[in-house]
């Protein structure tokens, strides 16, 4: 046996196992993000060397037994080596020493939406104001407008480009929200959307029912009563198996912390889970009320500070963030990333892919603006879209590389995993397996 540096080579692996899987990849180099091969963000490698941490949990000339569509075993190439003949060549994938990670996972975006605000970006661009913007009917108003008028079909059809151009770059696992439909029958038109988005292309989606994302023009100056709606919506589409988690927009421009503690309320009587859009422009306790509520997820964050990130710790909520909007809105203001490392509280970095803040379907760019603009290391980002990105969505079987997990694994071309970090613009991507089948076109 060559590798001594993990525990899969004191597992108890009998012939009959070793002969049993449905499919095996193997030469491959791993990018588990499993403890059980050693991932340790938070280590620091300097006080205890017997539990080293080892960067990306990876493993070396290893192999993946795969049954049932789920990871049935995780050893080296050498284990397996021997056992070979038992299966037939259309059984085995050897990838010559390419990496492989979990299928990517972005944990936030709102990619279903009608139209598109590129005549807004172009008019900022040529001057005009904000104010001059809304005053003829832009910003959100407009989404919301397409959005209402889109019919099922068209809207599937505008928003499925933006799920593909995610699938391409290794996504198996996206979160849709709603909330440019602010009224019952269009959100529930987006959640379908959303759903039928991940039947047609074989991949998850976590729907994320977001009504409270802004006030909409029929209730201007009565946020209160419109909140109530977005109350007495929830268990209606709930009902009809749309939602599986429950997020608002709480800050100065939208709503309060007592107005979103209703809407958490319902979400805790139906036992959905909850997150938050948090202190992107401000601070007025998202984050606190969110981990009061032991929320998934606490998104944005530029404006956090340091006990709000002590009650994530405490609620076990990932910290989210979201560069593209960043990037986008030209912020100066960082989030804490050194405080969020500091009480370890795990990062997930997304696309925030919306028509207004972050028109952004490149996960892999995500990435690279995570390290370039939030000095995050390359570890970090890539923990950020598989590990860290499936707790923001409690998917406890995706985002690592380890038996029982669902076999949703991406293939790459790449000599070490900092490449996808690094590269902007280029896709290394060279496979994609959804639940132990390869996608046919990648
Ligand atoms: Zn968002």
């Amino acid at each position: 046996m060559t590798n001594t540096t993990n525990s899969t080579d004191q597992m108890p692996i009998n012939d009959s196992t070793l002969t049993s899987f449905d499919y095996i990849i193997i030469n491959a180099n791993l990018a588990t993000f499993s403890e059980q091969y050693g991932f340790d963000i938070y280590n620091d490698n300097q006080t205890n060397n017997q539990n080293k941490s080892i960067p990306y949990g990876q493993l070396e000339n290893a192999a993946i037994g795969i049954k049932d569509g789920k990871i049935a075993w995780v050893g080296t190439h050498e284990q397996i080596k021997p056992h070979l003949t038992h299966y037939k060549n259309d059984q085995i994938k050897d990838v010559n020493g390419n990496w492989v990670t979990p299928g990517l996972i972005d944990c936030h975006t709102h990619i279903v939406y009608g139209g598109n605000r590129s005549n807004e970006f172009e008019a900022r661009l040529q001057g005009a104001s904000y104010q001059d913007i809304a005053a003829q009917g832009g910003g959100i108003v407009s989404t919301v407008s397409a959005t209402r008028a889109a019919n099922e079909e068209e809207l599937f059809a505008q928003s499925e480009k933006r799920l593909l151009a995610l699938i391409k770059e290794g996504v198996t696992s996206v979160e849709i929200k709603s909330g440019y439909g602010l009224d019952l029958e269009t959100e529930r038109k987006m959640l379908k959307v959303a759903r039928a988005l991940g039947d047609k292309h074989h991949i998850h989606v976590s729907t994320t029912y977001l009504a409270a994302h802004a006030l909409p023009p029929e209730y201007k100056d009565n946020a209160d009563d419109y909140i109530e709606q977005v109350c007495q919506w929830l268990p209606i589409l709930h009902s009809e198996d749309l939602v599986d988690a429950v997020d608002g927009f709480c800050e100065n421009i939208a709503f309060t912390a007592e107005q979103i503690k209703r809407v958490f309320d319902v979400a805790r009587s139906l036992d959905l889970p909850v997150k938050l859009h948090s202190e992107q422009l401000s601070n007025i306790g998202a984050s606190a009320l969110v981990a009061d509520y032991q929320g998934l997820s606490s998104d944005h964050l530029e404006h956090l500070a340091e006990d709000d990130i002590k009650k994530m710790a405490a609620s076990n909520t990932v910290a989210v963030l979201l560069p593209g909007a960043f990037y986008t809105l030209r912020d100066t203001k960082l989030p804490p990333i050194e405080m969020l490392r500091k009480h370890q509280v795990p990062m997930a970095i997304s696309t925030d892919c919306n028509p207004g803040t972050s028109p952004l379907t490149s996960l892999l760019l995500a990435m690279n603006m995570g390290c370039t603009l939030f000095y995050l290391t390359t570890e970090e980002v890539l923990a950020g879209t598989t590990v860290h990105a499936a707790q923001a969505l409690g998917l406890a079987n995706k985002g690592k590389i380890e038996v029982g997990c669902d076999a949703d694994l991406a293939l790459w071309d790449i000599a070490r995993p900092a490449d996808f970090a690094y590269q902007m613009g280029l896709n290394p991507i060279a496979g994609i397996m959804v639940q132990g089948k390869w996608r046919e076109t990648v």
